[in-house]
């Protein structure tokens, strides 16, 4: 089943410093290390990586041939990123001798998708596509609206959380994935959130799935020591969405598979990178069945 993912590709560029420079001040790093990140290109690595099909939508600039590169290596088609001239999305990390971190983000390029790109990506869709985005790219609301004309059903990462923009569209999404601290957020803005299925994530517990009529299932999560959490979330949406995508109907197997990959993906640093693949989520699932 194709999911057409609107996302975000950013790159992490990572300075170890041994302290915070003081306003005004020049400081030399004492390493540096550049990471492929961004929510949306680890759904669309989740999603490849679980078996599904994707297509990742959005945009680059003139210095993105290196994420580009990391894009494809982890096995998402690039053909539907544009070139724009605003730079690629990035984030300037400072990490001091004390693990503490300082940074700033730069939504570049990942805000610069314009209409006629979305509405192609949309009208190259297969008629039972999924469409995938997060809050990370501009337009949202306006590829919900789109997507939702074409006939395609919606899943909606509303991450980093905005609530005016996960409220203008929570009626026309067909599935919100949220994590605990987003999904409460939401509540608190709507009690009532009847009549949009809801995954929602809620770390080492594990996760649920709420169906539009209220019925809810629960998935623990595997018992694992985590050494890096991050991009997590991503990976169990896209595991999940690979697989319930294909069958609707066998949601329990959905939420196993993507409890397995987060927990596999917690265990190794780094986000896209960390991902595992089908074979892996199998050889583990297998070996939790085997330990009973
Ligand atoms: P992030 O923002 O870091 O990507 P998130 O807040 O979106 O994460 P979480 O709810 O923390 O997402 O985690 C998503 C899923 O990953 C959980 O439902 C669980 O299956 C798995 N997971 C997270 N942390 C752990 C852990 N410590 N041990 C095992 N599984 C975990």
């Amino acid at each position: 089943m194709t999911i057409v993912n609107f996302g975000s590709i950013n790159v992490d560029l990572v300075y170890a410093l041994e302290r915070m420079p003081q306003p005004g001040e020049t400081l030399s790093a004492r390493s540096f290390e550049q990471f492929l990140g961004g929510k949306g290109v680890n759904q669309s690595v989740a999603i490849a990586a679980s078996g599904g099909e994707v297509r990742h939508i959005g945009a680059v600039g003139p210095d993105g041939d290196w994420a580009l590169g990391r894009v494809a290596a982890l096995g998402v088609a690039t053909d539907g990123v544009a070139r724009v001239a605003t730079a690629t999305g990035h984030a300037i990390i400072f990490v001091d001798a004390h693990a503490e971190n300082m940074i700033v983000i730069h939504g570049g390029a990942n805000q610069a998708l314009n209409e006629a790109q979305i509405d192609a990506a949309l009208a190259a869709a297969p008629s039972h596509a999924w469409v995938l985005l997060q809050n990370e790219t501009n337009l949202t609301v306006e590829i919900v609206a789109k997507a939702k004309q074409a006939g395609l059903r919606v899943a909606y990462s509303p991450a980093p959380f905005d609530e005016a923009r996960a409220l203008a569209v929570i009626d026309q999404v067909d599935l919100m994935a949220v994590n605990q601290y987003e999904a409460e957020a939401l509540r608190a803005a709507r009690p009532d959130l009847s009549g949009t299925a809801l995954l929602i994530t809620h770390g080492a517990k594990g996760a649920e799935f709420i169906a539009q009529d209220g019925q809810r299932q629960f998935q623990a999560a595997f018992a694992v020591d985590p050494v890096d959490t991050t991009g997590a979330g991503d990976t169990f949406l896209g595991a999940f969405l690979a697989h319930y995508s294909q069958a609707p109907d066998q949601l329990s197997l959905a939420l196993r598979y993507a409890a397995a990959a987060a927990a596999l993906q917690v265990q190794k640093p780094g986000a896209a990178v960390a991902i595992p693949s089908k074979s892996e989520v199998e050889a583990f699932l297998a070996q939790q069945a085997r330990a009973g």
